[in-house]
């Protein structure tokens, strides 16, 4: 196995590093708050000698990618993060943390680097935005001005969708589609479980968060059962009939898993309601009893873009595909999962590599220039089992309002490649893991 373990990315730093760096990043900021542009006054006007003002909320990996990536193009901005977590959690590879492949140490990041590259960093909620008089408020009660807002809070989960599944029901079976505290969730439960359970998965209509995940996810779970609980199962009722990289994971499962059955929409699957008491998920044919359940349900941008009127009817947020403005409210630009702008993919990958893109066109925005028509690639990689890997690739570009993908510019991984290329494939999604969470957090 090419496994992850403590010498991975994360991990090049330890844990305890980790930790001790966000508590020195706390007292930075605290010392910060003063001194690196984060005030309470009323917001400076631009063309006074004032630098302007960009906020961004959310430092996953769309929003701590564009600040750093901000004030490194530009020094001079005034670049402040506000996130609640003093460490972040990333969910790339937290499928093998459920699996016991790998360890949580391994997922977390500190912010100091962050904040030594000059941006101010606010360990705190954003609980509103007033779009008229531009500013932020925090949990704390503090209120920051801003002259142009980036929002990168993730997704939530939809906890409205799915009957008898809300945030109480997940303490009793997780999403885990957050990475953190749920993800040792589902993975107690199912080291807790006996052989010969019913491990049961829920997976939701499209869009949302990295729907390539889910399956990798089921193909993980159900290595695990056979590794450790040979005599149990895995049954997933999906929304969907087909998904991206179907004949690749298909192929997997029927060489490695006859322990993991799958019920499409159209057999049956699409989750209709669960009974936590009960512990039962039912679908529009059956009901199926579960020793261990993990729902994944429908989702929608983070809470704050809805308070700052950023997300539409779907829950999602329009946006301009040069800029990332909002298409409903103006200086704010939306970022990562929180988007939905045509095929951008919903990605650790596409969030950076579009942070990016906005972060220089904020750049020049502020600085009354007209940003420049991007382009971005997307990779993503999935395992569905330790050493054996694939993945697809997209390139996409603007077009009438929208990112389209770029017909003939992607590629799939081959159907009939041997092992070794599928080892290598697991190889390099630990490359892009390393590098990407180095690049934003290193
Ligand atoms: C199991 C799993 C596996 C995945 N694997 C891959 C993969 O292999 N490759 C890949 O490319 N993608 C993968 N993804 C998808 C990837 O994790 C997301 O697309 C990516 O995290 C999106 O980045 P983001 O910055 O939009 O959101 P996040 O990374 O979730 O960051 C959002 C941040 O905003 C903060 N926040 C939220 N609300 C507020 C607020 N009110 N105030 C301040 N801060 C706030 C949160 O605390 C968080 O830190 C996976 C996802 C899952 C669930």
């Amino acid at each position: 196995m090419t496994k992850s373990g403590p010498s991975r990315p994360g991990s090049a730093r330890s844990a305890d590093a980790v930790l001790t760096a966000a508590r020195l990043n706390r007292r930075r900021f605290a010392a910060g708050i003063a001194g690196a542009g984060v005030s309470l006054l009323p917001r400076r006007l631009l063309g006074q000698g004032a630098q302007p003002r960009v906020v961004v909320i959310g430092g996953g990996f769309a929003g701590a990618t564009a600040a750093r990536f901000l004030k490194q193009m530009d020094p001079r901005l005034d670049v402040t993060l506000i996130e609640p977590n003093a460490i972040f959690t990333a969910c790339p590879f937290s499928n093998e943390v459920i699996a016991g492949l790998r360890e949580m140490r391994a997922q977390l990041f500190g912010y100091d680097r962050i904040s030594g590259d000059g941006v101010a960093i606010v360990h705190q909620a954003a609980t509103g935005v007033d779009s008229q008089a531009r500013t932020v408020a925090l949990g704390n009660g503090v209120k920051l001005n801003y002259d142009r807002l980036m929002l990168a809070p993730g997704s939530d989960p939809r906890f409205d969708a799915l009957p008898g599944y809300d945030e109480a029901a997940a303490e009793r079976m997780p999403h885990a589609w957050k990475a953190g505290a749920q993800t040792l969730l589902l993975r107690r439960q199912l080291e807790a479980m006996e052989d010969g359970g019913t491990v049961v998965m829920v997976l939701p209509a499209l869009p949302y968060r990295c729907p390539p995940a889910s399956y990798e996810r089921a193909s993980l779970i159900a290595y695990y059962l056979k590794t450790k609980k040979p005599r149990s199962k895995l049954v997933v009722l999906d929304a969907k009939d087909t998904f991206s990289m179907q004949r690749l994971f298909e192929n997997a499962w029927k060489e490695f898993y006859p322990n993991l059955e799958w019920v499409p929409v159209s057999s049956g699957g699409n989750p209709t309601g669960v009974d936590v008491t009960a512990m039962t998920v039912s679908s529009d044919f059956d009901t199926y009893k579960a020793d261990v359940a993990n729902i994944i349900p429908p989702q929608k941008a983070g809470r704050i873009a809805e308070l700052a009127g950023a997300a539409d009817r779907t829950g999602w947020c329009p946006v301009d595909p040069v800029t990332f403005e909002s298409r409903l409210v103006p200086n704010v630009h939306v970022l990562g999962d929180a988007v939905i702008a045509g095929a951008v993919p919903k990605s650790a990958f596409a969030a950076n590599a579009t942070a990016k893109i906005c972060a220089a066109a904020v750049a020049k925005l502020v600085r009354g220039e007209v940003p420049a028509e991007p382009k971005f690639v997307n990779n993503c990689y999935s395992l569905a089992a330790p050493d054996y890997g694939f993945s697809v690739a997209g390139v996409y570009q603007p077009m009438n309002g929208q990112w389209v993908e770029v017909e003939g510019a992607g590629g799939i991984s081959p159907i009939d490649a041997p092992r070794a290329f599928r080892s290598q494939e697991a190889k390099f999604a630990n490359g892009w893991f390393n590098t990407i969470t180095s690049e934003i957090f290193g």
